[in-house]
């Protein structure tokens, strides 16, 4: 953890910060273990501190690590602790996290320009995964590769996209928790590509998309695939094979050096020639880590080029209002050479 915050006082100098507050829990976990809900750090190039209630005085005893920690009783901002006296110059608040009015007491304590609005450059430290937070992402994987195989024996006609969701989640509950809304998406429902799940009941002949995952001891998984009840229509078929190319594509450019523009063209390209190009609206793919969504962003609009230690998800798919739709996503560690599939469910069109 102190590696972690040392990291971050690096980018704090790049920035000319003396002190950064750090309240997204995403990134209080990562740099020094908390996992309740109301914590804040005050990190300055020597020193960090640890603030939280009551409510979590026990749990922070063994938690919290490489901070001095403070209980407080009261509001922080209308009751600072000392070192909140300091003469910062300029200290650093996210400003992706920080509501307006949070900023605005801030702005009352730290006066004439010295709260300086920062972007998340803890976010950036947490883009490259040590091996021990890859191992970790590797399992949650294999708990939702594990719920997605037994879930598909329920798959039939008649069953309600609600019940599937429920199997699943229940499996992600006894090993962890479940780390997004999952989508399962049956027939008109899997053309929408964040559908949630619904009361609809599954038909022959649907598409039926699970896009699931999991977090397990804080880190997540993302996995998407796209299975047929009963036999596949065919211009459903036909979309199937073009997604399952265009992620096989795109898998194939996954190695340090490959710009995100570049994997996102290899899966785009592709779903263009075959004329479904405007029916791939979203990006290829995003970092997975502590959130579901982290950097680096693999779109085409994205500046970032791949690293070892990046975890990604490659994730083209094609949506046909009012008919279906197919997604395949898996989510990869990018390492020295290449990279490393941590999503093992199989990708061979399945009609169940
Ligand atoms: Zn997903
Ligand atoms: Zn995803």
């Amino acid at each position: 953890m102190s590696r972690r915050i040392e990291r971050l006082r690096g980018l704090m100098r790049g920035e000319k910060l003396d002190g950064l507050l750090v309240g997204h829990p995403a990134n209080v976990r990562y740099l020094c273990g908390y996992t309740g809900s109301n914590g804040l750090m005050l990190v300055t190039l020597r020193d960090c501190w640890f603030y939280t209630d009551f409510r979590y005085q026990e749990q922070i005893k063994t938690e919290v690590k490489g901070c001095r920690k403070r209980v407080l009783v009261r509001d922080l901002v209308s009751h600072p602790p000392p070192e909140w006296a300091r003469p910062f110059r300029r200290l650093g608040v996210e400003e992706n996290h920080v509501t307006l009015g949070r900023f605005k007491q801030f702005r009352k304590r730290f006066p004439r320009g010295r709260l300086v609005p920062t972007r998340d450059l803890t976010l950036e430290l947490r883009r490259t995964k040590e091996p021990v937070e890859a191992e970790l992402i590797a399992r949650a994987q294999r708990v939702t590769d594990r719920a997605f195989n037994d879930v598909l024996k329920l798959v039939k006609p008649g069953v309600r996209e609600r019940d599937l969701a429920l199997e699943i989640e229940f499996q992600f509950r006894r090993q962890g928790e479940v780390a997004f809304d999952s989508i399962v998406a049956s027939g008109e429902n899997a053309a929408k590509p964040h559908a949630g799940f619904s009361d609809r009941r599954l038909r022959k002949g649907d598409a039926l998309t699970f896009d699931i995952g999991c977090r397990v001891r804080g880190y997540c998984s993302d996995m998407t695939r796209t299975v047929f009840v009963g036999k596949a229509p065919a211009e459903l078929r036909r979309v199937y094979e073009i997604v399952s190319e265009a992620q096989r594509r795109a898998l194939t450019t996954i190695r340090p050096g490959t710009t995100a523009k570049a994997a996102d063209a290899a899966a785009r390209e592709y779903i263009t020639e075959q004329g479904y190009g405007k029916r791939f609206g979203h990006s290829l793919g995003h970092g997975v880590g502590i959130e579901v969504h982290e950097l680096p962003a693999l779109a085409a609009g994205s500046n970032e080029t791949l690293a070892p230690g990046d975890v990604v998800t490659v994730e083209p798919g094609i949506y046909l209002p009012g008919i279906g739709g197919v997604r395949i996503e898996d989510m990869v560690l990018v390492t020295k050479t290449g990279y490393r599939n941590f999503t093992r469910s199989g990708k061979d069109l399945l009609e169940l």
